[in-house]
């Protein structure tokens, strides 16, 4: 099954994906050193740690900054799941049910596997 989606489209998510896989690793990275204590004091105060007019819309943004405070690893790895769909010509499609996902949760969720009525499943078993 094919999801309705333009090749041009799937473009504008995969640069989307790859920004946001570029900035959650420097992030993770960022926190890793903090950890680790190898972290620079002085950058912090001055630097904003997210550039958040990179990548999206503003949604975009406060989902996304959801995602990372849950858990970046995890996110990290939907990210690449999402980038071999986007390789693979799956993209945009439902990992569970094989319909297609709608274009307000791909904006919001770029690296969802799931449509929403799989995700509420998943999340809420009945
Ligand atoms: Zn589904």
């Amino acid at each position: 099954m094919s999801a309705s989606i333009k090749p041009e489209e799937v473009a504008s998510y995969r640069r989307l994906l790859e920004g946001l896989s570029d900035r959650l690793r420097g992030n993770v990275d960022r926190m890793t050193d903090e950890a680790l204590g190898r972290g620079d004091d002085q950058s912090n105060l001055s630097n904003v740690p997210l550039h958040m007019a990179d990548v999206g819309t503003e949604n975009f943004d406060q989902e996304f900054t959801l995602g990372l405070i849950q858990n970046e690893q995890e996110t990290l790895r939907m990210i690449d799941a999402a980038l071999d769909r986007v390789d693979a010509g799956g993209y945009g499609a439902c990992q569970e049910c094989g319909g297609p996902i709608a274009k307000a949760r791909l904006q919001a969720l770029p690296y969802t596997p799931h449509c929403i009525e799989c995700a509420r499943k998943l999340e809420n078993p009945a």
